[in-house]
């Protein structure tokens, strides 16, 4: 089941379990079936008149006592993390979740039911490349109950996490890649756990009618009750991690960054989710304004020229739209049908060649390095190009927003730069750029 990172990926087909709800103590049977792409996860209730569905996104959280609610007008489904934390990890993105009761099953309270049955369904990849949320800058919500998540940049999908009990009994720690591989071994078999000075309370709020030792570890005082013994002996914090992995999933996005998290619970982990939506928004409305600014914060054409030594056809920044700060910028292109490499590529089939977005990408990051060289007596000179990425085309009438930070520089003579371009809200291509500077 070897997963394409890059692009979407749904079940091969449709696979069905059967069990308890955990808050209802009744009988469920939930199917998950193939979604085309870009179709998110969408839960069905089955059981209702018109089988409404409900997005798995984070605007449609309602709840988040003990397990994590979603709904849409008056139709709700509850403790939706284990499923989601499943598909999430095994690599699914695009899958309807159907029920027949407003709750997946709890199983063992783990979430390897989840994963044994999208095993045999299968995983397929899609054609749409998949959509991510890179961490660009540090982000982090607190509790007053002492839970704290910590967002940092990172090119993986990581979680480092601590949990402690009250009185901070069974601390522990792990720290993870999150990799189908390493979910399916190390996470997918952890299983909810209560301390039993909580379990009153739920008993009380009639909160836990299926709740029993099959499906939960209950912790008195220094005492493990549990139908089945330790799985491994940091059951704890790696069910923790299974929560965040569920809980993040309602951003939408595949997550490129380390979650380090101290004591979560799904209010702080549904709080990080909303941020992260939240970021996510004000990049799209960053990456595609009605109106392009100008003035002090950018450059104009004739300020890019005096910085750029390329001139037409070659020169592919019309503006310098924001300076975030000295090493990151963004840059704008409005490509049009006159531009002279159309004419070839290809005729009739007018398509940006990637290669020339590759070179807008650079002389953006130019302009940051002359600018912080203050010179303009040289001339870069490409050295290398990885990570290119071309993941959607560009056509004529599109409005490029090449986005470029300088991520390393040696002296005045060599720079690296991360870049990626944006048209309508999409990454179309992206490169980490290296180049040297000559005297002209
Ligand atoms: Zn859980």
């Amino acid at each position: 089941m070897a997963v394409t990172p890059d692009l979407q990926h749904t079940l091969s087909k449709t696979a069905s379990l059967s069990g308890t709800a955990l808050h209802t103590g009744e009988k469920v049977a939930l199917k998950l079936h193939p979604a085309p792409a870009d179709y998110g996860i969408k839960f069905k209730r089955k059981d209702l008149q018109d089988e409404p569905t409900i997005d798995a996104k984070i605007e449609n959280l309602k709840m988040v006592e003990r397990a994590t609610t979603i709904g849409e007008g008056s139709i709700r489904v509850h403790t939706v993390e284990h499923v989601l934390a499943a598909l999430c990890a095994m690599g699914v993105d695009n899958a309807i979740v159907e029920m027949d009761a407003n709750e997946p099953p709890i199983c063992d309270g783990s979430a390897q039911a989840y994963v044994d049955l999208i095993r045999k369904a299968g995983v397929t990849a899609q054609e749409e490349p998949r959509k991510f949320f890179d961490v660009r800058d540090t982000m982090h919500v607190e509790s007053k109950t002492g839970a704290l998540l910590i967002l940092l940049p990172d090119d993986r999908f990581r979680i480092s996490c601590t949990q402690a009990g009250p009185n901070n009994r069974f601390a522990q720690f792990l720290s993870v890649e999150v990799t189908p591989a390493v979910f399916e071994r190390e996470i997918a078999p952890a299983r909810t756990f209560v301390f039993y000075e909580d379990v009153k309370q739920l008993m009380d709020k009639n909160l836990i009618k299926g709740g029993s030792l099959e499906n939960a570890i209950v912790v008195r005082g220094e005492a493990v009750l549990s139908k089945e013994p330790l799985r491994f002996p940091d059951e704890f914090v790696r069910h923790k991690i299974l929560d965040i992995i569920g809980d993040l999933a309602l951003v939408g996005r595949r997550i490129r960054g380390h979650v380090v998290a101290v004591r979560p619970g799904h209010a702080t982990n549904a709080d990080l989710a909303r941020s992260i939506a939240r970021e996510q928004t004000r990049r799209s409305a960053v990456a595609a304004p009605r109106t392009i600014p100008s003035g002090d914060g950018g450059l104009d054409t004739d300020q890019v020229m005096q910085i750029l030594p390329h001139r037409f056809p070659f020169l592919m920044v019309d503006r310098i739209i924001s300076f975030e700060t000295e090493t990151k910028c963004v840059g704008v292109k409005t490509v049009t049908i006159n531009e002279p490499f159309f004419q070839g590529h290809f005729p009739g089939h007018p398509v940006m060649p990637g290669v020339m977005q590759v070179e807008a990408m650079a002389q953006v990051a130019s302009i940051l390095l002359f600018k912080l060289a203050k010179t303009t007596s040289r001339i870069g000179y490409f050295m290398s190009a990885d990570e290119v990425k071309f993941r959607k085309p560009v056509l004529p009438g599109d409005t490029i927003f090449i986005h470029a930070e300088l991520t390393k520089s040696r002296g005045e003579r060599l720079a690296k730069a991360k870049c990626h371009c944006v048209v309508n809200d999409a990454i179309v291509s992206e490169a980490e750029l290296m180049f040297t500077f000559l005297d002209k």
